[in-house]
């Protein structure tokens, strides 16, 4: 699309999701948009994201699993300004990019399974509408002076621009390019950042309990609880040499994390082992105290043997005891390891594996009906920048998708 030189200049910084969505949005609205970019090609953690893959979006949308410090109204209506099917229309029929959807993990994918599609079909789509590429541009410094904005790398002048639209990302996967220079750029100008953290990030243990099982994953039910605050989640578990990971560890990993960096001592974390509720166990036939098995042979049947095997000591039960002779106590024992097992946690991986960070700009500074801010006119934020992320299944570039459109769109407007 060629842009008159009359039209509204937007400058973009960050090559990110949030991004190249708010930079492809700007030039459709007919401003005359610069994108920049501090890596050679931007776009990094698209294609690494959902393991080579891509999960770009979750198939339903479910607002709870939005997390932020700042208001969750705010965080609703920016959330609500573009509708998961028109979302899904926009990949299909502007985007050029087939979407097939995973119904089991309520996923969305791209059809070709390939996240670089992605990648190479959003770029294209900017390039198409007129968008130019800065790349290699890492930005020091933003002005505002005489109505516009100044954008400087090393106190030299890269562009001035009417708009700028702020998407430099969190602290995540710093190799991506995203190492939290933009929020650095905002505090000099005066904006609360709510304090960041690294979210969805594997846990750690340092108790010997279940030293060994590293490699093992199954279904679980994950609850945090702090107080009187509980966080669930259900989903893949898997045992890592160091400690928990997989999407329902990942899930709730932040409450984790709060907790460590705040010293709390009544933290603990539960599983609830391939989600079977306390009831489910209690009123099997096999579990009763009519049932042939022993307790091996059932345990061993609906959680990984290694676990169960280390399941059974833990509630100090032979494994080799008809489930029918069992003592109350030993029931009662063996009913708490099965449903809330402790899962011990002394730590937690930091930004280089983390997905997400949590905090960042605070949703108070800006207008969520145009992601301005509320102190700068001509000034946007969008992305993981912001004080909010989602859970594991596409939450993540969601945010992404719909912040960046509705900076970039309000941005273009004169
Ligand atoms: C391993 C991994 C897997 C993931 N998988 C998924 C998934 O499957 N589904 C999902 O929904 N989410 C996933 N996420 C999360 C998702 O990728 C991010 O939330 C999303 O990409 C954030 O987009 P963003 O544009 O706000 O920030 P970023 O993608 O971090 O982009 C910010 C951009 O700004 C650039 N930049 C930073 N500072 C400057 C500067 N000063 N000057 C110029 N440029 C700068 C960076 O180089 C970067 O290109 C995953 C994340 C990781 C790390």
């Amino acid at each position: 699309m060629r842009v008159s030189s009359s039209a509204r200049s937007v400058a973009v910084i960050g090559a990110g999701a949030a991004g190249v969505m708010s930079a492809i949005h700007a030039a459709g609205a007919g401003a005359d948009v610069a994108l920049v970019e501090r890596t050679d090609d931007g776009c990094r953690k698209i294609l690494i994201s959902g393991g080579g893959r891509c999960n770009l979006l979750p198939l339903s949308l479910d607002e709870k699993k939005f997390f932020t410090n700042s208001s969750r109204n705010t965080l609703k209506k920016i959330v609500r300004s573009w509708p998961l099917p028109a979302v899904r229309k926009f990949f299909e029929c502007e985007a050029g990019i087939l979407l097939a959807d995973e119904l089991e993990t309520e996923k969305v994918f791209p059809a070709s399974g390939r996240a670089a599609v992605v990648r190479n079909k959003l770029m294209s789509l900017a390039k198409a509408r007129g968008v130019r590429m800065i790349m290699n541009a890492c930005v020091t410094r933003i002005l505002p002076e005489g109505g516009k904005w100044i954008i400087e790398e090393n106190g030299k002048i890269i562009l001035e621009a009417d708009a700028l639209v702020i998407a430099t990302g969190g602290l995540a996967a710093p190799k991506t390019g995203s190492d939290g220079s933009g929020l650095a750029l905002l505090e000099e100008l005066g904006y609360e950042i709510v304090p960041t953290f690294p979210a969805l990030t594997p846990l750690l243990s340092d108790s010997p309990i279940y030293s060994g099982l590293a490699g093992i994953s199954l279904n679980a039910a994950i609850t945090a609880i702090c107080g009187k605050k509980r966080t669930f989640a259900v989903g893949g578990f898997l045992f890592t040499h160091r400690g928990y990971s997989g999407p329902a560890v990942l899930e709730i990993s932040h409450e984790a994390v709060k907790a460590i960096q705040n010293s709390e001592k009544n933290f603990r974390l539960l599983a609830d082992w391939n989600s079977i509720s306390e009831e489910e166990w209690r009123e099997s036939v096999e579990f009763g105290r009519k049932s042939n098995l022993t307790v091996a042979g059932l345990i061993s049947r609906k959680i990984p043997s290694r676990l169960a095997e280390r399941l059974m000591k833990i509630a100090c039960v032979n494994p080799s005891r008809l489930l029918a002779h069992l003592t109350r106590a030993e029931r009662e024992r063996l009913i708490d390891c099965l449903v809330r097992c402790e899962l011990p946690v002394s730590g937690y991986l930091g930004y280089d594996s983390a997905e997400v960070t949590a905090g960042g700009v605070a949703l108070s500074e800006i207008n969520p009906k145009t992601m301005e801010s509320r102190r700068h006119r001509g000034l946007y934020f969008c992305g993981e920048l912001l004080d909010a992320f989602g859970a594991v299944g596409g939450y993540n570039f969601f945010w992404a998708w719909a912040t960046g459109r509705l900076a970039g769109m309000s941005a273009a407007k004169k």
